[in-house]
C-alpha cells in the first residue's frame, strides 16, 4: 500500500547501543549560535544570512537568527531574548554602533561571548571582530574615479552616521581626496550621511547637491550600491546619468548590471561566503573557549579588539568575468541582460 512503501522510505533501521550513545553526544547538546542581525534591505545579508547559516550548520552547531530592520530597542530586545534562551555566543551586525554596547554587556554577565559581524560594536569588551577592511573599500573607490576625474567637482554620499564602517568608508575617500583637495584640483561641493543607509534619502540628497550646482557636478562616490542607484536616479532626472563616474559598494546584482550599461563606474566585492565561513568558524571557537592566535587589533573607543579584516576587491567593467562571475556570487545572465 501507499502507507508501506511510505513507511519504508522514511523509517530507519534499528540502531545498535554504541551507534545510540555517539549520536545523541553530538545532537543533545549542540553549541547554539544567535545571530542578531539588523537589516535585510540590502542584497548583501541575505547572502550573510543564509550562508552563516549555512555554515554554523555544517559544523554541527544550531543557529537561531533574528533581524531588527533598523530598530534599536528591537535588536536589543531580540538579543537579550536569545541569550534567555541559552545561546553560547552571540553574533551581532549592530544597527547602531553605540547603543549595542548595552547588548554587549548583558551577553557577558550571562557568560556570552560576542562576535561582531561586518560593523563594529563600539565601546564595549567586544571578543571579536570580523569584516572587511572597510578604510580600504574608501581608498579604493576615491582611488578609482580620481583616476578617471582627476579634477572637479566632487559628491560624496555616505552611509549611516549610526554604523562605524560608514565613519570607516568615510575615511578611506577622503585620505585619498585630501592632497587633491589641498592642490586645488578637487572640490567637495556635497558630503552628506545618509540616515539609515536608506535610496530615498540618498536620492533627496543627490538632487539637493545637482540643485546647488546647477547641474554641474563632475563626480560621485556613494558609500554602497544602494546608495548608488538612489544617485544614478537622480542623475537620470538631469539627464545625466552615464555621463559622470559614479562609485558604489557591495557589487549587488543591479550594481552590476549599471556597470556593464554604463551608468556606474565601479563597485566594491566583498565576497560573502568568505566572511560568513570565518565568522561562523570563529564563533564555534569562541564557544568552545578556544583561543583566537595572531590576529590584528583594531580600536573601538574601549579596547583593542581582536579583528580579522578580508580585503575588497575592486570591480569595473573589466573584471567581472574573473572576480563575480568566477565565484557565482551572481548569474551570467542576470549580469548581462538580454536586450
Ligand atoms: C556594510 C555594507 C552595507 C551597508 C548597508 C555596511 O555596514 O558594510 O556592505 O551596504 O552596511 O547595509
Amino acid at each position: 500500500t501507499d502507507e508501506d512503501n511510505q513507511r519504508s522510505e522514511t523509517e530507519t533501521p534499528p540502531k545498535t547501543d554504541a551507534n545510540k550513545e555517539n549520536e545523541e553526544e553530538m545532537t543533545n547538546n549542540p553549541l547554539k549560535i544567535g545571530f542578531a542581525m539588523d537589516t535585510l534591505m540590502e542584497e548583501r545579508w541575505l547572502k550573510d544570512r543564509d550562508l552563516f547559516e549555512a555554515s554554523i550548520r555544517a559544523l554541527g552547531a544550531e543557529v537561531e537568527v533574528m533581524a531588527s530592520h533598523g530598530d534599536d530597542a528591537l535588536q536589543i530586545w531580540q538579543a537579550e531574548t536569545m541569550i534567555s534562551r541559552g545561546i553560547d555566543v552571540l553574533v551581532i551586525v549592530p544597527h547602531n554602533a553605540e547603543s549595542t554596547a548595552a547588548i554587549v554587556k548583558k551577553a557577558h554577565s550571562a557568560g556570552i561571548k560576542v562576535l561582531s559581524y561586518d560593523r563594529l560594536v563600539k565601546n564595549a569588551e567586544v571578543d571579536m571582530y570580523v569584516s572587511y577592511d572597510n578604510e580600504q573599500v574608501g581608498v579604493l573607490q576615491a582611488k578609482a574615479i580620481t583616476s578617471i576625474m582627476p579634477k572637479g567637482k566632487y559628491v560624496y554620499i555616505g552611509g549611516a552616521d549610526t554604523d562605524n564602517n560608514a565613519h570607516m568608508f568615510k575615511k578611506g575617500v577622503f585620505e585619498v581626496l585630501q592632497p587633491l583637495i589641498d592642490k586645488g584640483d578637487i572640490t567637495v561641493v556635497f558630503d552628506q550621511w545618509t540616515k539609515d543607509w536608506m535610496p530615498t534619502y540618498a536620492k533627496e540628497n543627490m538632487l539637493l547637491a545637482l540643485d546647488a550646482n546647477n547641474n554641474d557636478i563632475d563626480a560621485v562616490i556613494a558609500a554602497n550600491d544602494a546608495t548608488a542607484g538612489a544617485v544614478v536616479e537622480a542623475l537620470k532626472e538631469r539627464g545625466l546619468e552615464g555621463k559622470i563616474p559614479v562609485a558604489g559598494q557591495d557589487a549587488e546584482l543591479a550594481a552590476v548590471q549599471r556597470i556593464v550599461q554604463g551608468t556606474q563606474t565601479m563597485t566594491i566585492y566583498k565576497p560573502i561566503r568568505e566572511l560568513s565561513e570565518l565568522a561562523a568558524e570563529l564563533a564555534i571557537k569562541l564557544a568552545k573557549g578556544e583561543e583566537v592566535e595572531n590576529v590584528m587589533k583594531v580600536n573601538n573607543g574601549k579596547m583593542e579588539v581582536p579583528s580579522i579584516l578580508l580585503t575588497p576587491i575592486v570591480v569595473d567593467q573589466t573584471n567581472i568575468e574573473e572576480t563575480i562571475l568566477a565565484d557565482h556570487f551572481h548569474k551570467r545572465e542576470d549580469v548581462y541582460l538580454k536586450e
